[in-house]
């Protein structure tokens, strides 16, 4: 059991707004009690350097793929798209063994915390040996994965896929998809020996791998196994246009047209990537209550398209952000990126933003994100809220970019105008995880920069 602890902000983000002088209590359980602002620092709470905004659930990953990461950036074929990518991928992913998965996951954690993230989603679809048998454990992956998540103190949502057939219409996998190799009741029970370890910062959910890898039968039979639990289930869905052409062959609809008409999803649901999409399935999506997945930083890699990002803001549907194959592995970078190509896609500006309800784009992305963060890890709450994990970021108020910006424009500074991270501390349940102390702070030696700034803009 952990010390309650006390912590005073002179900035922190609290329903979606800045509020100053702020009293922030982590109950003995690492979860926010009384949230206070307008109080002065008691000497026995610890003041922290920088204003305190909430982490944010990292919804997407691969662990592994991190290994890849820079190693695709060749052209060697006429045709490069995502799936000559897969393939190369895929050679990758049929050599890692649950020791080097360990490794690899290990640094991609604590890069992710350095980006923001507290917690994060596995979609974890690496499960049995190289020559496709199973491992004594045939946990043996996802424990590593587990261990490496608990050395560094992030919060993990393991999502064992189900991943079955090559193709709409193949019946069975290609043989360099031999490590995946899962069905409903494997799926199930890996989630339920997850949940059983009782390991702190560890849950469980399931996923699909995809419509193509996971057909109706499969679908219907998972379902049936998660029953009404609150378990988040994750799928691949409009990633590409293939995709959608192939589900179109194979079913006569559109995939998330399909999902929704076949399968009912609800709010646990979660859709990763919904890039290809109608007015219409937007409308079907919202209705079901699901979620959207977003990997802005993935989508640009494999050139997978633009998601109609107005059209799910619209609609209120929840939203959040995953790092997929790990290129990029900071939400700010993210944020940035989901925002520049709409922009350069619609030819406008701002396009997140609402001028009547939130002018402010990163704030209404941040926002957005942050709402969506807690149902695909299968958590109750997040943010800075009474009962939610007590996880939060200390900023360098120092940071380039961030440097003379009043308060009200922190948060379009933070997405839109630092060059280096911006974030100074990390804490997880209540403790420092991650301490980089003033390393991101650009000398500013005779406080010209400063004093000008706030003379065009006012004293933050
Ligand atoms: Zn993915």
């Amino acid at each position: 059991m952990k010390a309650a602890a006390r912590f005073f902000a002179e900035l922190a983000w609290i329903d979606g707004r800045w509020q100053r002088d702020v009293l922030l209590h982590v109950d003995a359980c690492g979860q926010w009690g009384q949230l206070l602002p307008d109080q002065a620092c008691p000497p026995d709470a610890q003041r922290l350097a920088g204003p305190v905004l909430p982490s944010l659930v990292n919804a997407h990953s691969h662990a592994f793929q991190r290994a890849f990461a820079g190693l695709a950036e060749r052209r060697e074929t006429e045709q490069d798209d995502f799936w000559s990518w897969r393939d190369r991928m895929y050679g990758v992913a049929l050599r890692i063994t649950p020791a080097q998965l360990k490794a690899i996951a290990g640094q991609l954690y604590r890069e992710l915390l350095q980006g923001g993230y507290t917690q994060v989603c596995e979609f974890h679809y690496l499960h049995h040996c190289e020559d496709g048998s199973r491992y004594d454990d045939e946990l043996a992956m996802a424990w590593a994965l587990a261990e490496a998540a608990e050395e560094v103190g992030i919060g993990l949502t393991l999502l064992p896929v189900l991943y079955a057939h090559a193709g709409f219409a193949q019946p069975a996998l290609r043989a360099d998809q031999r490590r995946f190799a899962t069905d409903a009741a494997w799926v199930w029970q890996a989630s339920q020996r997850i949940n059983a370890a009782a390991r702190p910062l560890l849950n469980a959910g399931v996923a699909l791998h995809s419509l193509r890898a996971a057909h109706a039968s499969d679908i219907r039979s998972l379902q049936a196994l998660v029953g009404d639990t609150d378990l988040p289930i994750h799928i691949h869905i409009s990633e590409q246009q293939a995709e959608v052409q192939d589900c179109l062959a194979a079913t006569g609809q559109r995939p998330m047209a399909y999902l929704c008409n076949e399968f009912a999803p609800d709010a646990r649901w979660q859709l990763v990537h919904a890039t290809h999409s109608t007015p219409q399935e937007i409308e079907q999506v919202a209705a079901s209550g699901a979620g959207i997945v977003i990997c802005p930083g993935t989508e640009a890699n494999l050139g997978d398209g633009l998601c109609d990002l107005p059209g799910w803001l619209g609609l209120g549907v929840p939203i959040s952000l995953g790092s997929d194959s790990h290129v990029t592995r900071d939400w700010v970078q993210e944020l940035r990126w989901l925002e520049y190509g709409q922009r350069l896609g619609l030819q406008q500006r701002n396009v997140a933003a609402q001028p009547q309800s939130e002018p402010s784009t990163a704030v209404r992305l941040f926002e957005a994100c942050r709402a969506g963060s807690a149902v695909p890890a299968g958590l109750p709450r997040w943010g800075l809220q009474p009962g939610a994990r007590a996880d939060f970021l200390v900023l360098d108020r120092l940071a380039s970019g961030l440097q003379g910006l009043p308060d009200a424009a922190l948060m379009d500074g933070l997405v839109f105008a630092t060059q280096t991270n911006a974030i100074a501390q990390v804490y997880v349940s209540g403790q420092c995880r991650l301490d980089l102390g003033a390393a991101a702070a650009m000398p500013d030696p005779a406080g010209s920069f400063l004093a000008t700034m706030q003379a065009l803009h006012g004293k933050a």
